[in-house]
């Protein structure tokens, strides 16, 4: 779990199988969570885990997953990523006949959609498909159902989901680096709209038939998942340093050096160096036991925590003409607390690359950017936000060239946080596609 701690570190939860499915959970990152002691503990056969980042539902210890229920059919356990876009109809529905929600999670719907959809088929694969019919939304669930562990991606494959290969038999995780750091073998990126069962000797697949083609969530490879993960067959390393080099010849500027936001920038500043030819240097050293701030809940949490995160290293950044890359910007007030650092460490220009499109719409299907006012690109041209974050210069990759980097084409992607059209229907939003792609340039 701590491999996948860069994907959520609200809180952190385990299930195992043990003559019932047994769970630990609590808040904080997974070794904060999760006491030695306890897990020395907590024997099982089979497993499932989760790092949560909180989108629909408080960060709060109820909220905490795997969740656990109990049915005449067996246990069942869930840990889920994504977002559930008609969760609260569904839950509305589900009242009115009667049902009682603990938790304000839409994670909790699915599991009692599941466990009474399973007590009345006696046939998990069946109730899968039966309630992946009804939910509309990003998810990458894994699921345990007294000891039988299966691993299911929505119909668009909005977030990533992967199989492979470990020491003890299979495992599914959301990014494939899981299994390089655990000394096992990736084996494959699950479908959209498939549902696996890790067995014992083999990995059993099921079409649920719902699949609507891609969409893939660029963001994953912009931002949340580890440069060294493959995700849907391309390494998010190489996507990164792509990026990097669009923006070099999409938006050059006659610098001296080139710093990097670490860790976030630093993939997209190696390809903006090796096509600029500007060097490279790590002029901003950071302090690795602060956690990521974007996906901290609170914004006073994540103000604080860039100061306390970044030290500027005055030898590489004293009267220099610097080219800060970053991979985007959400709310800016990052960014511009960054740009004032490196001012600060006496920089004579400081010029603002972002390795992606200006971010101006909300995103409902799994990443916490909720409403359009807190964007910095909401009602502000490209200088207004020059401005805003005190920078000499602003660039920004184009959608084409980021569409490019990524290697796969617009049509097998989520765009919708970039042009306001979403590969699903959201109420009050457009769906996909009714514009060509440069015309949200
Ligand atoms: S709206 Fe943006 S962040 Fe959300 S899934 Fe789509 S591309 Fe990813």
């Amino acid at each position: 779990m701590r491999v996948l701690q860069h994907r959520g570190q609200e809180s952190a939860g385990i299930a195992v199988y043990n003559n019932g499915i047994k769970a630990l959970k609590g808040m904080g990152l997974a070794h904060q969570a999760l006491r030695a002691d306890d897990l020395h503990n907590l024997k099982g056969e089979t497993g499932i885990g989760h790092v949560r980042y909180s989108t629909v539902g408080s960060s709060s210890p109820e909220n905490a997953q795997p969740v656990v229920m109990s049915t005449n059919y067996g246990d069942i356990a869930l840990a889920h990523n994504g977002e559930i876009v008609n969760g609260d109809q569904l839950r509305d529905g589900l009242k009115k006949k009667g049902w009682a929600f603990a938790t304000t999670s839409d994670s909790e719907i699915i599991i009692r959609m599941l466990a009474n959809d399973i007590s009345n088929t006696g046939d998990p694969v069946r109730s899968v498909k039966n309630v992946m019919a009804s939910l509309i939304g990003s998810y990458s669930i894994t699921l345990m159902v007294d000891s039988r562990v299966f691993a299911l991606r929505d119909p668009l494959g909005i977030r990533p989901l992967c199989v492979g290969r470990t020491k003890g038999g299979y495992a599914a995780a959301s990014e494939s680096v899981v299994f390089d750091t655990l000394g096992g073998e990736f084996m494959r990126d699950v479908e959209p709209g498939e549902l696996v069962e890790l067995l014992p000797g083999e990995i059993r697949s099921t079409k649920t038939g719902l699949a609507r083609g891609k969409a893939h969530c660029m963001f994953e490879w912009v931002y949340i998942a580890r440069a060294d993960s493959c995700l849907d067959g391309h390494l998010v390393y190489d996507v990164r340093r792509r990026i990097g080099q669009c923006l070099a010849r999409e938006q050059p500027v006659d610098a001296d050096v080139i710093v990097p936001v670490p860790d976030s920038g630093r993939s997209h500043s190696m390809g903006y160096a090796e096509t600029s030819g500007i060097p490279y240097s790590e002029g901003l050293m950071k302090n690795r036991y602060v956690e990521r701030t974007f996906i901290m809940p609170e914004q006073n949490d994540r103000t604080t925590s860039v100061m306390l995160k970044l030290n500027p290293l005055k030898s590489v950044i004293k009267d220099k003409r610097i080219v800060l890359v970053d991979d985007s910007i959400v709310r800016g007030t990052t960014m511009r607390q960054i740009v004032q650092l490196v001012r600060n460490a006496g920089a004579k220009e400081v010029h603002v690359r972002i390795g992606s499109p200006p971010i101006r719409m909300p995103c409902y299907f799994g990443i916490d950017m909720k409403t359009r006012d807190q964007f910095a690109a909401t009602g502000r041209t490209v200088e207004d936000i020059a401005r805003m974050l005190t920078a000499d210069s602003l660039g920004y990759i184009s959608i084409d060239g980021l569409v490019d980097a990524i290697g796969h084409s617009a049509s097998d992607l989520c765009l919708g946080c970039l042009t306001g059209e979403y590969p699903l229907p959201v109420e009050g939003e457009k769906v996909r596609f009714q514009k060509k792609l440069d015309s949200f340039a």
